[in-house]
């Protein structure tokens, strides 16, 4: 026997198989029992989620010798010959190819005909989105006065193509992209079945990479044994997607977070020169500021299966970082990211967010996060609550609660600068790009009590306009 893809070996041969699209074969199997069967069925969703395979079940349980029925016995000829896609009166239909009014016209004289023995005809027509206007027109036709005992099921990626008049004859069900729990589950299951191993890592990267699309992840699962054998890692996932090492990703967010633009820009280059694309490593890297924003929140329960080298990058990164500034270069990035897209330019574009990104970062040095902390815990504070602040030395950990306010502080704002003098502050990490108008940060024990209430709000107007002289830099470039 020839050799069978996953995607079909292990296709769900029953509703209860079908995976996580429970809001639909309940209502299936609730029709079926009830003998409330319509003429028209639409299945929407992403590609790979079940709904030409639903579209089989629901046919085998209309046409099962033992039916209808919700449970079809798989073993009648009937059931046997759907399995096997040869029953002659369930026929599938692929829009893409026979998108002509001819193919229609031709589909319309035969469901004329009777049955050739099974209880229903059936015709499922994939891509259906894909017909032409006039094809819809004579389909159409057929669902105004459909022949007794014929059931189209269509299935499509795309519905809006679809015409309304179509749309209003179907009843329509809405498949979801499979969560990473539930085929996560399946794969593993399904895979040591058949003397697979699969580790988590390897388990986390095929469902990320899937996109929800259980037939995505099988066809990868397939390509990863024929790669490397049955014993899968995620190193062996990572290497055959050809994935943005995340060692990489790793060196240009702490470039990042240190103040290093060109630190940055030389390890986007060097990625750049490894072959991969300016959206791909876009794309990788704020995945990577995601991951590295839970851990550094304390939600790494959320991160799901992340390898373990990936873990330990992120863990040592994440040491002594508040999460504000991991989020401020998420933000940075995914706004120009977007951009990249509509760029000619895209790699200016991914540049420019890394300057910008990294200039936030280091118009505030990470020593002097516990003076910020206690300024802006004295500014939320109800009045006679003056905390006794977390001094410089402590560590970030500890000071949690205050570090969050930090969030309280309008957008406009999100990098600290301390008080007037703006010569008195730690030297800034690295010697670069400096400019007039960022100001190294200022030590915060300089800054008495007083003058610190006093100078409120100039702190405030300060800051908001080193931010936009910032962000006006680096729009000019
Ligand atoms: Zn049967």
């Amino acid at each position: 026997m020839s050799y069978l893809v996953f995607a079909r070996k292990w296709r769900p041969q029953s509703f209860e198989e079908v995976l996580s699209q429970e809001h639909v074969t309940v209502t299936l199997k609730n029709a079926i029992d009830t003998g409330r069967i319509g003429h028209a069925y639409l299945m929407t969703g992403p590609r790979g989620v079940g709904k030409t395979t639903t579209a089989r079940i629901f046919a085998k349980a209309l046409n099962c010798e033992k039916g209808p029925s919700s449970q079809p016995c798989q073993q009648c000829d009937s059931c046997r010959s759907i399995t096997s896609g040869n029953h002659l009166d369930v026929r599938e239909i692929d829009g893409a190819s026979n998108r002509g009014i001819d193919q229609i016209r031709e589909l319309r004289e035969q469901a004329r005909y009777a049955s050739a023995g099974g209880r229903y005809k059936i015709y499922i027509i994939d891509e259906v989105h894909m017909l032409t206007n006039e094809a819809f027109n004579a389909l159409l036709k057929i669902l105004e006065e459909p022949p007794d005992s014929v059931v189209f099921i269509f299935a499509t990626t795309q519905p809006r193509k679809v015409p309304d008049t179509i749309l209003s004859r179907c009843q329509r069900f809405d498949f979801r992209r499979i969560p990473v729990t539930d085929m996560s589950e399946y794969l593993q299951k399904e895979a040591s079945g058949e003397g697979i191993a699969l580790d988590g890592a390897a388990l986390s990267l095929i469902c990320r990479a899937s996109g929800g699309s259980m037939r995505d992840a099988l066809s990868l699962v397939d390509q990863l044994v024929s790669f490397s054998g049955k014993d899968i890692h995620g190193e062996d996932v990572a290497r055959l997607l050809g994935m943005v090492k995340t060692d990489l990703l790793a060196g240009i967010a702490s470039a990042v977070l240190a103040g290093d633009t060109s630190g940055a820009i030389d390890r986007v280059s060097r990625s750049l020169s490894e072959g991969y694309g300016v959206d791909e490593l876009m794309d990788a890297f704020i995945s990577f500021l995601r991951n590295l924003l839970l851990v550094v929140a304390g939600a790494s329960e959320s991160l799901g299966e992340v390898p373990e080298t990936e873990m330990k990058l992120l863990v040592d990164l994440a040491a002594g970082i508040p999460d504000v500034a991991v989020l401020n270069i998420l933000r940075i990035i995914s706004s120009a990211s977007i951009e990249v897209k509509r760029s000619n330019l895209p790699r200016v574009t991914l540049e420019t967010a890394l300057m910008t990104a990294s200039k936030l970062s280091r118009a505030f040095s990470l020593d002097e996060l516990p003076g910020i902390a206690e300024r802006l815990s004295e500014k939320v504070a109800p009045p006679g609550v003056k905390g006794d602040g977390p001094k410089p030395e402590e560590t970030v950990q500890e000071l949690e609660e205050p570090v969050h306010c930090v969030e309280s502080v309008p957008e406009a704002a999100p990098v600290e600068e301390e008080g007037p003098e703006p010569d008195s502050g730690p030297e800034p990490p690295e010697e670069t790009a400096d400019g007039p108008e960022e100001g190294p940060p200022e030590a915060e024990e300089s800054t008495g009590e007083d003058t610190r209430r006093s100078s409120e709000e100039i702190d405030r107007e300060k800051e908001k306009e080193t931010s936009q002289q910032i962000l006006g830099l680096f729009d000019a470039v």
